[in-house]
């Protein structure tokens, strides 16, 4: 007994799910043209069937913003008012790119009404795109394409520039960048010499099997940078494989820390202070740099490896030198008495090399060496400033890290 009318009461539930499913189906439906026995898997765009929309897919113009894209396809303004309010905490409507591809999906919700827009897709990039659904409540979703790697190695000899000569080997300018990340501290792209090569291993990414995307992990390289090999092996750095860091074939890091100081002795005499009060000015004046005192002719070192980029003399400065560390990092040298033998615009120096000599040339009330840091343009406080660890791969874990690279040293070498 008690058994059938739980019988009766499940069955009366799955019928009202149903004809609520069919009422729902039935209004998404209304103004629909297409055949729904017409519908293939071929006939998706984005996961949603084209026949069941009209479709437009353009690019965002150069005066298109979320809001107009969407009322140009007859959105009402109270509607993209609350869509906004709904989607401002998971999708930046100011980020989208022009030139970014987007998919616009209308439909009609009456025979004689106009289509309305009810899916909005955006193409970050190549891979992922942004799905704004609101057909019925607003969703918001980050989606990626299907993609497939393919296992690559490319060997690259410096004859003309490392770009043309990749370009000819028909290898992505991302490479480039990528290995320039990579041996940012050891090699000087901007210096290659004739001769020399490179070597690695990595993915390229496909979309569908045939539109190229981009490239993926580097796994290893070797750079023959003036006649030596500098090894390169992606390892993850945390138990979790999430972080990665490149390392030699000896699990050194390839990244360098920057010196704490351009003097080995001395003392700071006067730290970076954007608010500074300085009484040969009579008024605030930022003091954008590190004071090291030390007596007149104390060697002066350059505090990472570089190129310089300034040789010179101002009023404020003195004689004065800035090194380009790679695309983050320069420092800078004030107030130098004299500089080093051989040092001009143009010469790579090293960690530790001297550049030049202590002094009070230009705005100096005593000697020191005005040591100024450079991160993406502007000057920060050296002192304060986060560098990147520079830690080789932990002692317990070496012997794993060896073992790991062996496959693709062996790689590498037969390339
Ligand atoms: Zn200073």
């Amino acid at each position: 007994m008690l058994r059938n009318l739980v019988r009766f009461l499940f069955l009366l539930i799955l019928i009202l799910i149903t004809a609520c499913n069919h009422q729902n189906n039935r209004k998404e439906n209304t103004g629909e043209q297409a055949n729904d026995s017409l519908n293939k898997p071929k006939t998706k765009i984005y996961s949603y069937r084209r026949d069941r929309f009209i479709v437009t897919q353009d690019t965002v113009a150069s005066d298109d913003t979320f809001g107009k894209i969407l009322t140009r396809f007859n959105l009402p303004y109270s509607d993209l008012y609350r869509l906004t309010e709904v989607v401002k905490d998971t999708f930046d409507v100011k980020k989208i790119k022009v030139g970014n591809p987007y998919v616009i999906l209308q439909q009609k919700d009456s025979l004689d009404s106009l289509p309305r827009p009810k899916v909005f897709i955006y193409q970050q990039d190549l891979i992922h795109y942004t799905v704004i659904d609101f057909q019925d409540s607003i969703k918001v979703y980050y989606k990626s394409k299907d993609t497939t790697i393919r296992r690559k190695t490319a060997k690259v000899i410096i004859n003309k520039s490392l770009y043309q000569d990749m370009a000819e080997l028909n290898l992505s300018p991302k490479l480039a960048m990528e290995l320039s990340k990579i041996y940012a501290w050891t090699v000087d792209f901007f210096h290659l010499n004739k001769g020399d090569s490179f070597k690695l291993i990595y993915d390229d990414v496909y979309i569908n099997d045939t539109l190229y995307a981009g490239i993926g992990n580097i796994y290893a390289s070797v750079f023959n940078y003036a006649g030596k090999d500098y090894y390169a092996f992606r390892y993850p750095v945390d138990s979790i494989k999430q972080h990665f860091d490149y390392f030699d074939e000896k699990g050194r890091t390839l990244r360098k820390q920057f010196l704490k100081a351009p003097i080995k002795f001395g003392r700071i005499s006067s730290r970076y202070n954007p608010r500074r009060y300085i009484k040969y000015y009579g008024r605030v004046k930022p003091h954008l740099g590190t004071d090291f005192a030390a007596p007149i002719g104390t060697p002066i070192m350059a505090t990472a490896n570089g190129v310089v980029i300034k040789k010179g003399y101002t009023s404020g400065n003195g004689n004065y030198i800035k090194i380009k560390h790679n695309a983050t990092y320069s420092t800078q040298y004030l107030h130098m008495s004299k500089f080093a033998k051989g040092i001009h615009v143009g010469s790579v120096v090293q960690q530790g090399q001297v550049i030049g000599y202590v002094g009070m040339t230009g705005h100096a009330s005593g000697p020191h060496v005005c040591y100024r840091f450079w991160k993406n343009g502007k000057q920060v406080d050296a002192l304060k400033e986060k560098m990147p660890p520079a830690k080789p791969i932990d002692k317990k874990l070496l012997p794993e890290y060896l073992e790991f690279i062996k496959k693709y040293k062996k790689e590498l070498d037969t390339i």
